[in-house]
């Protein structure tokens, strides 16, 4: 017997709670493609992004510490497969609709550009009067316009729902896609690989900057969730003060955070009982969140890792050094648009040249931009 898509849509009607999606309802595709046999469409989603080229790039994409400075700090694709595992978790726990939050979930970074968050900020400001430039956005772009993937039209082709929950952060914005409104809140399974976001890179953060040897411990001690989370580990046996129970502890600084939000989120839920996907959407506030208790204990490890981590003087001069070469590179294309890419200067028409080498650059890995950077001979006069 073969467990095909009927027997999983089947599945989901019978399984899910009433307010997740349902692959067998999706608003579908803006080209329709026929039904797979064995796949649900949000599953199909969830392959098209893992096969995708932006995807396998997160590879060589800077999370928070330059790529390739050393060989177990996350990257984007590290730091993007923990958030899916975290939204899977999260999506089962409460019934939700796992492949279409895993789905968001692989899909939510793609559209960063290389150089994380110093590399963003560098694009929009040279994006300034052309419309500027948004990682989330982008992340749009890349899987709806800019991948070529299919005969007759651009992008990955992905159902509305995915598409939809990759523009989160514009829910509230009355925008529409394909007709309908994208908000006021996005759908449970877009709000959980957001929240999955936030929860994994507050652990995973704190513990590559302690393998950096940015902070340490005793930093940390100024943060009750930390001192929570080492309390943790020690009930469950950790001795002295080492490699290993810092590990432990790490994994209960995600721990605490996660079995936080499906607590939470699982009230409100009962509490709220929406009856359906779209009632989620019409709700005053989400229905996926943490408690008061816990975004109390979050804002200072959120406050800690700005001022301790992202802009530490060891990242802050790698990500600078960063910034400098990207906007080099960038005007260097404006004045040479011929050394781009074949299919990025066919854009040039549609999208015009700015947008073309922002949209260009910005699916650069790393190590792929510094490369071009030293073909073109940018490192020579580096005076100005
Ligand atoms: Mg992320």
């Amino acid at each position: 017997m073969i467990i095909g898509r009927i027997e999983h849509e089947a599945a989901e009607a019978r399984g899910l709670a009433p307010w997740a999606a349902r692959s067998a309802a999706t608003r579908g595709r803006a080209h329709p493609q026929p039904a797979h046999d064995l796949r649900t469409e949000f599953q199909r989603d969830r392959d098209r992004i893992l096969h995708s080229r932006p995807f396998r790039r997160l590879e060589y994409k800077t999370q928070v510490f330059v790529n390739g400075t050393a060989d177990h700090y996350r990257t984007r694709l590290t730091h993007t497969i923990e958030v899916a595992a975290v939204a899977r978790t999260i999506a089962r726990c409460l019934g939700a609709n796992e492949d279409l939050a895993e789905a968001i979930a692989l899909a939510h970074d793609v559209g960063h550009s290389p150089f994380g968050h110093s590399g963003e900020a560098a694009l929009d400001e040279l994006m300034r009067d052309w419309g500027g430039f948004d990682h989330n956005d982008q992340s749009c772009r890349a899987l709806e316009r800019i991948e070529l993937q299919y005969p007759g039209f651009a992008g990955l082709n992905l159902t509305w729902e995915v598409r939809a929950g990759l523009r989160k952060h514009r829910a509230a914005s009355g925008e529409r896609l394909d007709g309908h409104p994208i908000g006021p809140q996005p759908m449970v399974e877009a709000q959980i690989a957001d929240i999955a976001d936030d929860v994994t890179y507050h652990a995973h953060d704190v513990d590559d900057a302690l393998e950096a040897g940015l902070i340490d411990e005793a930093d940390l001690e100024e943060l009750e969730i930390w001192r929570r989370a080492e309390a943790r580990a020690r009930a469950q046996g950790a001795g002295e003060p080492d490699d290993r129970r810092r590990r432990l502890a790490v994994r209960n600084l995600l721990d605490i955070q996660v079995e936080d939000v499906i607590r939470t989120s699982a009230r409100r839920l009962a509490e709220e009982q929406p009856g359906s996907a779209a009632e989620v959407m019409s709700a005053p506030r989400r229905m996926v969140e943490c408690s008061d208790e816990l975004r109390a204990m979050i804002a200072p490890l959120h406050a800690f890792l700005f001022q301790r981590v992202y802009f530490h003087p060891m990242v802050a001069r790698a990500n600078e050094e960063s910034v400098r070469m990207m906007r080099r590179l960038f005007m260097h294309y404006l004045e040479r648009p011929d050394t781009m890419g074949r299919k990025a200067r066919a854009r040039i028409e549609s999208e015009g040249l700015w947008r073309t080498v922002c949209d260009y650059i910005a699916g650069m890995t790393d190590r792929y931009a510094l490369e071009e950077y030293q073909r073109f001979g940018l490192d020579a006069g580096r005076a100005g």
